[in-house]
């Protein structure tokens, strides 16, 4: 008898995902505030030897734990999938939220916190898949390379990136990975549509530098920092960056277009309309169109009667793949004379191919669960640890499957309050999780 990978029992799955969420793992950067990961990963290793696992845990920086596992395929001959997750979660206050977001709450039909859907929702499925493989006897078609990560919301510095720099050899023999953000669902019109995530937006963290002349506040001062540098970041935040569309989002507007009749043309009406035909996914989308740069810090002066001799600002700019370097470039023009501009963080994006083999299995394992399903391809506006395993010549894909309500914003529970994931939609991308590893 043969076994059903995606007929395992997916009822601890919610619960697995709370638990996480329970440990708070809070990634301020460099911040004292950061909570590490390594409880986390201690929780994850015992789930994990439970099964009769072997995982190890490694520390890029005392209790920065990133959790490693291979997992024999049923067939040596094709090369290794990373299958990865990350265990840091971005902040949250308390007094934003209508529960505590580090309670693990399992209420109304979801499980509420940080990280419900970035991403210990993933985390919780793969270990609910891997427990099954143990528990009835089946193997991943491919070997495994499972890893969760530490500190993807910082850029994966102390985290993905690091094991990447210092431990490659972890990785050897993977070709392909599967990750966040895709492989959950909108409705366009009457549609189900399964955003597949193939490809990612750039990103590049830059520190404005004005210095000037320091002095007292009642004089003339003509060389102030913060007059120069809140006139270089409203310059900034002002761009209108040209449109630009890449492959992946030409692919994804021309289907949004057949399926509801609107036309897809270069006018900004039409293509706004197109972006808000695909309901929660437009904030990813919208993002998608052309390269993004938003003034998020500044700093400077410490006194009303004191003028201060530098001043700075941080933006975050997601360039469109493949214009990194000519868009830090629009960034220095638009600073101008006497600002320094340098980068705090930089990732090139990428897009990868549609029509792969690893897509038509995604395809497939998806609509076994939904046959009434399309599938979609998008190129992500934020970043994710694939492109660290991209300089491995790994190529990433984003996909979390998860069958979503119409109504439910899933775009705004990223990073947002109130963030939380259907317990259905967990034990829908369980078991398309099992049944793809499984193909
Ligand atoms: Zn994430």
């Amino acid at each position: 008898m043969t076994i059903d990978p995606a007929a395992l029992d997916t009822s601890a799955v919610a619960e697995l995902c709370a638990a996480l969420i329970r440990i708070d793992t809070s990634n301020f950067g460099d911040d004292p505030r950061t909570k590490p990961e390594r409880p986390a990963a201690d929780f994850v290793v015992d789930y994990l030897r439970g099964y009769g696992y072997d995982p190890i845990i490694i520390e890029s920086k005392p209790g920065r734990a990133n959790v490693i596992l291979r997992v024999p395929g049923s067939n040596p001959d094709l090369p290794a999938l990373v299958v990865h997750g990350h265990l840091d979660v971005v902040p949250a206050i308390r007094e934003d939220w209508t529960v505590d977001p580090f309670a693990g709450i399992i209420k109304d039909g979801y499980v509420w916190g940080r990280g419900a859907v970035d991403m210990k929702n993933m985390d919780a499925m793969m270990l609910t898949v891997l427990g099954d493989m143990s528990v009835r006897g089946w193997q991943p078609e491919r070997e495994l390379i499972v890893a969760f990560f530490a500190d993807e919301e910082a850029g994966g510095v102390w985290g993905a990136q690091w094991l990447v720099d210092h431990h490659p050899e972890l990785f050897e023999g993977a070709t392909e990975a599967i990750s966040e953000v895709g492989g959950y669902s909108v409705t366009v019109g009457e549609q189900t549509v399964y955003m597949l995530q193939s490809g990612e937006k750039g990103m590049n963290w830059l520190t404005l530098s004005a210095s000037g002349r320091a002095g007292h506040g009642s004089q003339v001062n003509n060389d102030n920092a913060i007059t120069k540098l809140a006139s270089a970041i409203s310059r900034i935040g002002a761009k209108e960056w040209p449109l630009h569309l890449t492959d992946t989002v030409t692919a994804l507007l021309t289907q949004v277009s057949e399926l509801t009749g609107l036309p897809f043309t270069e006018d900004p009406d039409d293509l706004a309309a197109l972006v808000a035909a695909l309901g929660p996914a437009a904030p990813f989308v919208g993002a998608t169109l052309r390269t993004q740069a938003n003034p998020t810090q500044l700093s400077g002066g410490y006194k009303a009667n004191v003028i201060p001799g530098v001043a700075s600002a941080v933006v975050d700019m997601r360039p469109i793949p493949g214009t990194e370097a000519e868009a830090h470039q629009t960034i220095v023009d638009l600073a101008g004379e006497g600002i320094e501009v340098s980068s705090l963080v930089t990732t090139t994006g990428y897009e990868v191919p549609f029509d792969a083999p690893i897509v038509g299995r995604m395809a497939d394992a998806l609509l076994a669960d939904d046959p009434t399903g399309i599938i979609a391809p998008y190129l992500l506006s934020g970043g994710t640890d694939n492109k660290s395993l991209m300089s491995l010549g790994i190529t990433g894909y984003g996909f979390v499957p998860l069958a979503l309500p119409a109504d439910y914003n899933f775009s705004a529970m990223f990073h947002g309050n109130d963030e939380r994931v259907p317990v259905s939609a967990l034990e829908f991308g369980t078991r398309v999780l099992a049944r793809f590893l499984a193909s």
